[in-house]
């Protein structure tokens, strides 16, 4: 079976045919489905989804691009709930200075905050990261701890990158984007060790080829571990293998 890491299935794009899109995901070998949150806007569209399907496990966070003027209020809302029913991760969350920098120092802020969760609550903590790369693994190298891990989900960088990621103890979600062309990630690709790799689609974004520019969805997860097969000349099975057993363990799930 498959993991998918990261999915909001509990978006708008799916009010009309979620039941088909789970049921493909199972098609495709894709069991289990980790959601991340956006911010308070989505958290009951997140928390129902979860209630409605076994395979899909909820996490809770604030993502950058919602760290506006209210963030506080957005965080305390989250903590909130991370104490009123079970969450398998915290966020999305991390930084992102490609569409607004005016909240840059909030994001930082709303970051740290969110890694002190991850630490108290021994939840992997997931990292998106926009035009910010350096600086996000800066603040997780600065803030480092036995129980702080998680995934830098559609990481992207260099092999350079890669090995601070590493350094850190943290995972790497390849997705999508990876099956782009003139994407120039297979070196750091053949690079990265199978021990820190996830699978992730990010759906509803960030299809992979062939189904670039349309909704994503779970079911896509295996365009991605072709993909990554062929890089590393690996049988597509271990890809599988693999990854999911580095999902279950960092989110500590038995089966
Ligand atoms: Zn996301």
């Amino acid at each position: 079976m498959y993991i998918d890491t990261h999915a909001h299935l509990y978006l708008q794009q799916y009010d009309e045919d979620i039941d088909d899109t789970i049921g493909q995901a199972l098609q495709a070998q894709v069991t289990k489905i980790f959601l991340p949150n956006i911010d308070s806007s989505t958290i009951s569209a997140l928390n129902g989804l979860s209630d409605s399907y076994e395979m899909c496990y909820p996490m809770m966070g604030l993502h950058p691009c919602s760290v506006k003027e209210n963030y506080q209020e957005e965080l305390a809302l989250a903590a909130s709930w991370l104490d009123k029913r079970k969450y398998y991760g915290i966020g999305e969350t991390g930084i992102d200075l490609h569409w607004d920098t005016t909240f840059k120092k909030e994001q930082i802020e709303a970051f740290e905050t969110q890694i002190s969760w991850a630490i108290d609550r021994e939840l992997p903590i997931i990292i998106h990261s926009r035009k910010s790369l350096d600086l996000t693994i800066d603040i997780i190298a600065s803030n480092k701890h036995d129980k702080l891990t998680g995934i830098f989900h559609c990481f992207n960088g260099s092999i350079d990158q890669c090995k601070r990621v590493l350094d850190c103890n943290f995972f790497m979600g390849l997705g999508g984007v990876i099956t782009y062309k003139n994407a120039g990630l297979e070196d750091m690709i053949g690079y990265m060790p199978m021990s820190h790799m996830v699978l992730e689609t990010d759906a509803p974004y960030l299809s992979p080829v062939p189904y670039r520019g349309k909704r994503n969805q779970s079911s896509y997860i295996p365009y991605i571990a072709e993909k990554i097969s062929q890089v590393k000349g690996m049988d597509i099975a271990d890809i599988r293998q693999d990854t999911t057993n580095n999902a279950l363990n960092l989110f500590k799930i038995d089966d």
